[in-house]
């Protein structure tokens, strides 16, 4: 099997060994007769796309089931279950830190077909299944004048129960919360093919499920809460010469009561990365660029909540400009939007981190992390949502040349700067397998035991997901 500690890329995981013999042949079989052939993918060819996710490849799947149904998928759960095999949900393998990549022979559950939405404007309600790609419940809740905040890059593709199984947050998290505080009740089948319904009270065995990566539990449901989108919108860009600076106007902003919708902050790396790819004009020269949204139901506001952002950027040494108009605000937002594209023509493959610390600690943070970078002599760069806290440090490394072992270290020393600051591994992607490792680093032994615990008790056969979240493989005693 390919070492769990390579990976990592958004364009072309790295390669592991095709698998799947006899088993495969009598479990694709049997779901073949329950479910009928349109629903089940048996041949290499077809298990093959079905191993990995934007950043790990894993173990070609015994067979791939397509539920068009909760009872589809309680059928699947059974026979897995039956002929002692695990499963692995999977949404649109977007996922980065290597959820949906199989690191065992499993069946491969993919909601891409449960893609029922419906819209209940009076109770500002959305129903989705899981395949429901996160962009379409935005666009079905327009035309009553709703909206679902929730928006990681990643929402054209992306869909309802990756973004459940991640918790998945997006620049406007910082003023609208991340997935889970949008979800009103789910329906999830256990691991031994039980189908419950959830809302969110006694013990919100909900909010346990959602962030679990699909290691308690397959979401075949979801009711989301919509809201009513903000009318007004300002943007404005801040440059400084140091990160610091540019942590300090966020600091101040926020301290005197500022709530932006969005703010995000790029490194130079960064922002010479999307220059290079784009030539949008932005500041080369800079340390650290900030883009800003501020809105709400009120102009007035809107403009005074800018203002005061402008004048906090001002003050820690900042130079400001504003957007005059839709058309400026895209382009300057078009600059993070361009991110991903821009870094991957710089390496093949990125390690995309996520770690999350508190505000005061970020210029310190940045920096160490920078040092640390360099020092590698990998490629680094970093952005995020600085709001929350949230950076996303990513390693830029071409396997030909640079080796796993090596992105897999800096990570490594990566989240330990993120522990050591008081910090968190992960804001939005997950633990998957990428960050594993880094768990006993990060959490005491009480508390991994408690998390061993509600693994245990909900999936005492270890086999929903193996290989995820807990270290050193723990939860891989699947049968
Ligand atoms: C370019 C790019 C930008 C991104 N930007 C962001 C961002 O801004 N914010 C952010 O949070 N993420 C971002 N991501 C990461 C990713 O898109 C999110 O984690 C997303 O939520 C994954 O959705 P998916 O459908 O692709 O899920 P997958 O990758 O297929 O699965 C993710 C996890 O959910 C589990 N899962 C899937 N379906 C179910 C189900 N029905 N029940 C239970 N578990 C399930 C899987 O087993 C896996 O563990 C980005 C990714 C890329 C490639």
């Amino acid at each position: 099997m390919m070492p769990e500690k390579q990976a990592l890329t958004t364009t072309s995981p790295v390669r592991g060994p095709v698998s799947g013999g006899h088993a495969s042949n009598a479990l694709a079989a049997g779901l073949t007769r329950a479910l009928g052939p349109r629903k089940v993918l048996s041949s290499v060819s077809e298990r093959l796309n079905y191993r990995y996710d934007a950043i790990q490849f894993g173990v070609t799947p015994l067979c791939v089931v397509l539920p068009e149904s909760t009872a589809d998928v309680v059928a699947v759960v059974r026979a897995a279950r039956a002929a002692g095999v695990p499963i692995v949900g999977r949404g649109a393998a977007s996922g980065l830190s290597g959820g949906a990549a199989p690191m065992v022979e499993a069946v491969v559950v993919s909601f891409t077909r449960m893609t029922r939405l419906e819209i209940d404007a009076a109770r500002r309600e959305a129903r989705a299944q899981p395949g429901v790609i996160t962009l379409k419940v935005s666009e079905a809740a327009r035309p009553f004048g709703l909206v679902y905040p929730p928006d990681p890059a990643s929402f054209r593709t992306s869909t309802i129960g990756g973004n459940l199984g991640e918790n998945a947050g997006g620049p406007m998290c910082f003023k609208y919360g991340v997935t889970g505080d949008y979800v009103k009740a789910l329906e999830f089948v256990d691991a031994d093919g039980g189908v419950h319904t959830l809302t969110r009270d006694a013990y919100d065995l909900a909010g346990l499920l959602i962030g679990s990566e699909g290691t308690l539990g397959l979401i075949t449901d979801a009711t989301l809460r919509l809201s009513t989108p903000a009318p007004y919108t300002r943007t404005l860009m801040a440059h400084f010469p140091e990160v610091g600076q540019a942590a300090e106007a966020v600091s101040s902003a926020i301290a005197a009561g500022a709530v932006p919708s969005k703010l995000e902050f790029m490194d130079q790396a960064c922002t010479n990365a999307i220059e290079d790819y784009l030539h949008l004009g932005l500041p080369r020269d800079a340390g650290a660029l900030l883009l800003v949204d501020t809105d709400g139901d009120d102009l007035e506001t809107v403009e005074e909540e800018r203002d005061l952002v402008e004048r906090a950027c001002l003050a820690a040494g900042g130079q400001v400009r504003r957007a005059h108009g839709d058309a400026e605000a895209a382009a300057l937002w078009q600059a993070r939007r361009s991110v991903s594209p821009a870094l991957g023509r710089i390496r093949p493959q990125r390690m995309n981190e996520d770690i999350v610390v508190p505000r005061s600690a970020l210029p310190e943070v940045v920096r160490e992390i920078r040092a640390l970078g360099d020092a590698s002599g990998l490629t680094l760069v970093q952005f995020g949502h600085i709001g929350d806290g949230n950076l996303h440090p990513n390693i830029l490394f071409d396997p030909r040349r640079e080796s796993a072992e090596a992105v897999h270290e800096l990570a490594h020393k990566i989240a330990l700067v993120a522990i050591r600051h008081g910090g968190v591994l992960s804001g939005e992607h997950g633990i998957g397998t990428m960050k594993r490792d880094f768990m006993r680093d990060a959490v005491d032994p009480v508390t991994l035991g408690a998390l061993r615990d509600v693994k245990r008790a909900l999936d005492p056969a270890g086999a929903l997901n193996p290989g995820k979240i807990l270290p050193d493989g723990e939860g891989m005693e699947h049968g």
